[in-house]
């Protein structure tokens, strides 16, 4: 589905992407993770079309997005603060995207109501979004980011505010909700335990580059180089 092919980002001439060749097959799970600078959420803007490359490829389905506008590729984003609309309640948040997809009003209402019950949080739409806790509106941001329908999900940090034992139960739901809806995702987080519960593999990323590649069991058991193996927490 996604094709990155030596995909490099550049800020004042420092490279916080670094040549990444990365590919996403449909509906896998992919967990991105790395020490804070390591460029992960520049990785998912450059796929998102919200970061242009200075050099290289990011493909979706063979086709070069170079040319491909942000609301056309077919990707949801949702950010690392989830940047919800105060001044919307639920509804309002979640059909944002419908309506610049030029959905009808009753349609959107109807696709409004099932993402609500889809991320458990049925009949909230009249709710205002200052009314509701930290893991509520998470849930609201990630209705908001599947409700177009998209084909990549790329989720930053999407659990990122939550307290743990909520993060731990809402991870178990969103790999058995992404599972269900088919979606493919990619994902970062800090959170290695979080990375390991969701993802069909892992990617671990080290200034701009990607450090190791593999399930999570691979990764766990045979950390590429001391790098990978420090970031896991082991000590040689
Ligand atoms: P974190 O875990 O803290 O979110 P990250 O891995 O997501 O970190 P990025 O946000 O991708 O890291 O940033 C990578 C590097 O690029 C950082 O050193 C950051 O300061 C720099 N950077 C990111 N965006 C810009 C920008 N718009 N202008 C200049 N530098 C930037
Ligand atoms: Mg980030």
């Amino acid at each position: 589905l996604l094709t990155l092919r030596a995909a490099t980002v550049r800020f004042d001439g420092r490279t916080v992407l670094d040549a990444v060749d990365l590919d996403v097959a449909e509906h896998e799970i992919v967990c991105v993770l790395g020490p804070s600078g390591s460029g992960k959420s520049t990785l998912l803007r450059a796929v998102a079309g919200l970061q242009p490359l200075d050099s290289g490829r990011v493909l979706l389905d063979g086709r070069d997005q170079a040319a491909v506008p942000v609301h056309r590729r077919g990707v949801g984003l949702m950010f690392q603060d989830h940047q919800l609309f105060p001044q919307r309640d639920v509804a309002g948040n979640v059909a944002f995207g419908l309506r610049m997809h030029g959905m009808a009003k009753n349609e959107r209402a109807a696709r409004v109501g099932e993402l609500l019950d889809l991320v458990g949080l049925p009949g909230a739409e009249r709710r205002a979004v200052a009314s509701l806790s930290g893991g509520e509106q998470q849930r609201v941001a990630l209705a908001r980011a599947l409700a177009p329908r998209p084909r990549l999900l790329m989720l930053d940090e999407p659990l990122g505010q939550l307290d743990r034992s909520l993060r731990e139960r809402l991870v178990v739901e969103l790999r058995e909700l992404f599972g269900r809806l088919g979606t493919t995702v990619l994902a970062v987080t800090h959170d290695q335990g979080e990375a390991f519960a969701l993802a069909d593999r892992v990617v671990v990323m080290r200034n701009g580059r990607i450090a190791q590649t593999g399930t999570p069991l691979e990764v766990w058991q045979h950390p590429a180089d001391a790098f990978v193996a420090r970031f896991l927490g082991f000590e040689n």
